[in-house]
């Protein structure tokens, strides 16, 4: 297995995974802590965490990419929880790199991309505005599906335990919107979509589902997630033949 200096595997994802065109994002998308100058091994994983910070010590990896990262908005402080995670990975030596907006929306490595490909959903078009972008994709099942059928696939496919507010007909043409995806539905209805698949569950989308009579499905925030960063530890496995590995710390949620 290769090694690859830091710097050059930033300038690589900073451009693969299209950084620039989510300049409205709040997490601060990229390195956000700067560990070894030369990559031996890169960890994937959901969450930037102590848990995530010990398994990635432990297991030798010095460049971590993560879907939420730990800065949002910018540094105010640096205390308490902060500090610990933040002295977890410098201690350690170990890079922090958060990629969030673009990797739920990215055409190949993206986690909604990803999720209609395990689905087997055909991509059809895209949905789903937030921050002035569209960031789910949506698509049709080869044949219509009840929607409980179509669950059991989604729980099984993703590992999970799924629920639903069940007011639409029929399952086939299926968006997605991983994570907290669900003010989506708007833009779901305008589509023509008549189940909208998305991560974590929201009391608000009860009545606008009931009105709008469709069926939204919540697989999970955690179990949404996991794909994308999987595919961009593959990808990098490929390009460069990186040592990676998967850090799993579901919060089933
Ligand atoms: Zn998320």
């Amino acid at each position: 297995m290769k090694t690859i200096p830091r710097a050059k595997l930033e300038t690589f994802l900073n451009n693969e995974l299209k950084l620039s065109e989510f300049p409205k994002d709040e997490s601060a998308n990229g390195l956000q802590v700067e560990g070894a100058g030369t990559v031996n091994k890169i960890g994937l994983a959901v969450d930037a965490c102590d848990y995530v910070f010990e398994a990635a010590a432990e297991k030798h990896i010095d460049f971590l990419i993560v879907h939420h990262g730990l800065i949002w908005g910018g540094i105010r402080s640096i205390h308490g929880i902060m500090k610990k995670r933040i002295k977890a990975l410098l201690d350690a030596d170990i890079s922090l790199y958060a990629c969030h907006l673009p990797l739920d929306c990215h055409p190949d490595y993206g986690n909604n991309a990803q999720l209609l490909n395990v689905l087997t959903i055909k991509r059809i078009g895209e949905f789903g505005e937030y921050h002035g972008k569209r960031i789910g994709y949506w698509g049709s099942l080869t044949k219509e599906s009840s929607l409980k059928d179509f669950m059991g696939k989604v729980d099984r496919t993703l590992n999970t335990r799924s629920t639903a507010l069940s007011f639409g007909k029929k399952v086939r043409k299926v968006g997605i919107v991983s994570g907290g995806g669900w003010s989506a539905i708007y833009d779901a209805e305008k589509t023509g979509i008549d189940t909208l698949l998305v991560g974590e569950p929201s009391h608000s989308a009860y009545t606008l589902a009931q009105e709008m009579k469709l069926n939204v499905v919540f697989a999970g925030h955690y179990a949404t997630e996991t794909l994308g960063v999987k595919a961009v530890g593959e990808m990098l496995k490929k390009r460069y033949a990186l040592k990676t590995e998967f850090i799993d710390h579901p919060t089933g949620l």
